[in-house]
């Protein structure tokens, strides 16, 4: 069996998918993707095809091995999402020439539903309880909320003030049986960090996400003992190596996202290095239908699974949404806040190519947005 074509698909609101082909007709498809950066990854989706068309596909773990390691220059987000979109599709593809669904593959279900939060209120959270109440008629037993919008590098009382009595807003319309993940976004300096965290603790958030900056890696091990909040990180880091010093730091949670930080093969490992730290795997997924499915596949075959991210009706889902490019989107339903484990081979859903394929001829050109301070100066998104 070898890969005959990898074609890329750059589909609104902001996504990328893959398509790898085989010459026995068997299909796989992955979500290789930086948001904002889609036509960057796509050339290194391109790129890398050269090494795989005219390979055996089954060989996940020797191609993943090339590709992160052949070219002399590793990691990043560009290189690791590429090969993270392609080792999912190749994953797809064992699923269906060995008749099974990837978590199987993986070692077989610990879990038979996986706990999905949904997302309540938008990048500059006002008036964020509203939401909750139609979120948890739906079925949802967690949400997760923007923090803040922007804010300085010391916060003013005010600021402070409101960051805490909107998240106690939606704790009261959650109730006590309910979570509220809080994601600082990178936003809030240490020093905000550290005053906040405490305060916030009598409102019991499930998790407070980036608390500082994936960079400041330093300030990990203050942020996480300043409080009782257990702390998430993740979504930005790329591979094993960069979740030592968090873990070391004492992160509660790992956020790393299939479609950044390696794929199945490279987020199962993730997995595998937090459950050594007593930490817990909440895979970070705000993107399309593909990289849940994988996500999905993990989750269901992780015993430190904590809870699943998706990004239906999400604030960046503008035109497109979660479910429209699924040839039945049922697999991808939400029972009361739960997703029923899929059965199907492979990534265990059906892409509707007729729908990609429309989609591609228009493409997107989705940006993230540049915010700045009242003085003018640049604010972290
Ligand atoms: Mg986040």
């Amino acid at each position: 069996m070898k890969i005959t074509e990898i074609e890329t698909f750059l589909v609104a609101p902001r996504w990328l998918f893959c398509r790898v082909a085989t010459d026995e007709g068997v299909v796989g498809w992955g979500e290789p993707v930086v948001e904002g950066r889609a036509d960057t990854v796509r050339t290194a989706v391109h790129e890398l095809s050269d090494y795989l068309v005219g390979q055996d596909p089954l060989r996940i773990e020797d191609h993943w091995q090339v590709m992160t390691k052949s070219t002399f220059y590793r990691g990043g987000p560009v290189l690791s999402s590429a090969v993270a979109g392609l080792d999912q599709a190749l994953w797809d593809i064992a699923g269906q020439v060995y008749g099974a669904p990837v978590h199987a593959l993986l070692g077989g279900p610990v879990r038979d539903r996986v706990r999905m939060y949904t997302w309540v209120g938008g990048d500059e959270p006002a008036e964020v309880a509203d939401g909750v109440a139609a979120k948890v008629a739906e079925g949802f037993t967690a949400v997760k909320m923007n923090g803040s919008a922007a804010l300085g590098p010391i916060a003013t009382r005010a600021e402070t003030d409101d960051v805490l009595e909107r998240l106690a807003a939606v704790r009261e319309a959650l109730g006590p049986d309910r979570d509220v993940a809080v994601d600082f976004h990178g936003r809030v300096s240490p020093a905000n960090a550290r005053r906040l965290l405490p305060l916030m603790a009598p409102l019991h958030p499930l998790f407070v996400e980036e608390p500082v900056l994936p960079e400041l890696g330093a300030q990990f091990a203050s942020v996480v003992a300043c409080s009782s909040v257990p702390i998430a990180t993740g979504e930005r880091l790329f591979g094993r190596r960069e979740f030592v010093e968090p873990l070391a730091a004492g992160v509660s949670v790992v956020q790393p996202d299939i479609s950044h930080a390696g794929g199945i093969s490279e987020v199962r490992r993730i997995a595998a290095q937090a459950e050594v730290a007593g930490a817990t795997l909440a895979p970070h997924c705000p993107l399309g239908p593909i990289a849940l499915a994988a996500s999905l596949q993990v989750a269901f075959a992780t015993p430190n699974f904590l809870i699943q991210e998706q990004s239906l009706g999400i604030h960046y889902n503008v035109g497109n949404d979660l479910l429209d490019y699924l040839v039945d989107p049922t697999v991808l339903r939400f029972v009361e806040g739960y997703v029923e484990r899929p059965t199907a081979p492979g990534l265990g859903i059906a892409v509707d190519e007729a729908a990609v394929r429309r989609a591609d001829e228009a493409g997107h050109r989705w940006r993230a947005p540049v915010w700045r301070h009242r003085d003018g100066s640049f604010a972290e998104w």
